[in-house]
């Protein structure tokens, strides 16, 4: 099987306990045949061009970590991304924004003796939009003669043309030292400072909502939010906890409990939704003396679909005796195991029980959601666990990670590249791994994958 025969002798493929994890990124885009890969070639310093003359061919490998003037990087070749969606090729333009969502530095490979096609109009489209630095890459001006083309590119207002010969040389450590110009030190690092974080106290009506902001809000004091007004919905309010000020959204949601008592369900999941869109973090509290309802639940998706942090707050722990506690503790691993990973809290408003404990759940809920993972780190990670648990063969055929990178914080989404599908059970996997190892608590993630031809 020649498939299987290119596969195999690829193990160091993906980079392996990476010396320096937080290493930069730098993603060589362009259209098929403008020579990315022999540019990548070039910088890797490889005499031997693995460069097909058949643009599409399928390469093999993507991400390699390089060096240049004795700063290092890694270095991604985007050529021959799939997105994995049913009857949707990849377009360039979402080539384009892939890079853009990776890479701390884009190199727009354009081909100097065609000029700007269509489709290179499309990629410069999404590259315009990043605050990422762009370096514009004038590839293919093997001597002089072909300067003047790739001065033309001036125009495209993306800055200075760098010309180059991929397949020869030239001009490449210009265009090198012009990257490391724009290089950060490190890779995309976490976002630092935040306002008061926004949190969503959010639960079915008397599971004790208003007496527990009143318990939180009573010790500390108490600002209507200026913004939202003291008679327009919705209202937020400023409490110091911890040290420090959150601002609960909509707490006027919490305190009207008019709505609420006329059973206006499908009102008050709205006022839900609408609390957690403008949420960082959510609180769900429930009542620890009753069985998990089906309504509770719906709260939960609700959260899980918003893509908030949350903490699980067990509320009048006071009302709890023996026998309850532990039939709680099989309600919980029944109907509560896809949140296994959500900080639990279990308090009484009523005596003020544990109501610090809330602080520090939502301090790690908000730190996970905000986690940032250094590609370098992460590709070495799940080096080792690829190596120790390979992907199950299908068809005499082998799905392999490629390398993963992690494309958003708040909450965390990783995307996986692949050389084939992979199977439901495995991402699981991968993903309970990830919570192992990098823990999340508290934090949704999300993975999704991209498959290469
Ligand atoms: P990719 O599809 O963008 O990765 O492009 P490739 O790296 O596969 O190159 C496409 C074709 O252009 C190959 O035949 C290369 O040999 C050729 N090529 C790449 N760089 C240069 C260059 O600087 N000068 C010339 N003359 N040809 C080049
Ligand atoms: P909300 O509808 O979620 O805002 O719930 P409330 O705060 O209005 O509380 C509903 C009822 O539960 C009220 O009678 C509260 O006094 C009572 N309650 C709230 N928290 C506790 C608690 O920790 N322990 C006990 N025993 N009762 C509580």
């Amino acid at each position: 099987d020649e498939d299987l025969a290119l596969l195999e002798g690829e193990d160091d493929d993906l980079p392996t306990g990476a010396p320096s994890p937080n290493l930069p990124v730098v993603a060589v885009v362009g259209r098929p045949n403008v020579g990315k890969s022999t540019l990548v070639n070039r910088i890797l310093g490889r005499r031997e061009a693995v460069v097909e003359d058949v643009p599409g061919v399928t390469r093999d490998r993507v991400f390699y970590e390089a060096e240049w003037a004795g700063r290092d990087f890694w270095l991604v070749d985007t050529g021959g991304w799939e997105e994995k969606v049913e009857g949707i090729a990849y377009s360039v333009a979402q080539q384009a924004e892939v890079a853009v969502e990776l890479a701390d530095v884009v190199m727009f490979v354009v081909d100097a003796n065609v000029g700007i096609t269509t489709t290179d109009e499309q990629m410069l489209k999404v590259l315009r939009r990043t605050d990422h630095p762009v370096v514009l890459v004038a590839n293919k001006v093997d001597d002089a003669r072909g300067e003047l083309e790739a001065a033309a590119l001036w125009n495209l207002g993306m800055g200075e043309p760098y010309p180059v010969s991929a397949l020869h040389g030239r001009g490449s450590g210009d265009l090198l030292d012009a990257v490391l110009r724009v290089l950060p030190k490190e890779g995309r690092g976490q976002p630092v400072d935040h306002g008061p974080r926004r949190v969503a106290l959010v639960g079915r009506p008397n599971v004790g909502k208003s007496s527990l902001l009143n318990r939180l809000a009573g010790e500390t004091r108490v600002v209507v939010d200026d913004l939202a007004g003291t008679t327009r919905d919705p209202v937020d309010e400023k409490i110091v906890l911890g040290g420090r000020e959150w601002t609960f959204v909509d707490t006027a949601g919490i305190r009207r409990r008019v709505l609420q008592s006329q059973g206006a369900d499908y009102y008050a999941s709205l006022r839900t939704r609408a609390a957690l869109d403008r949420a960082e973090v959510a609180v769900v509290l429930l009542e620890a003396n009753e069985p998990l309802s089906t309504q509770d639940l719906k709260i939960i998706d609700m959260v899980l679909e918003s893509g908030r942090a949350l903490v699980l707050a067990f509320n009048k722990w006071d009302l709890l005796d023996e026998e309850r506690r532990k039939q709680l503790e099989r309600e919980i691993e029944k109907d509560l195991h896809h949140v296994a990973w959500a900080p639990r809290v279990n308090l009484s408003a009523r005596t003020g029980r544990h109501a610090d404990r809330l602080v520090p759940a939502l301090e790690t809920a908000l730190a996970s959601w905000d986690t940032r993972i250094p590609t370098g780190r992460l590709n070495a990670f799940l080096g080792t666990l690829v190596a120790a648990h390979p992907h199950p063969l299908r068809g005499g055929k082998q799905s392999r990670i490629l390398f993963a990178t992690q494309a958003r914080t708040r909450p965390p989404r990783f995307v996986i590249f692949a050389s084939g599908f992979l199977e439901h059970g495995y991402r699981r996997f991968i993903e309970r791994r990830l919570r192992e190892d990098f823990e999340f608590t508290g934090s949704p993630i999300v993975i999704g994958v991209r498959i290469r031809e």
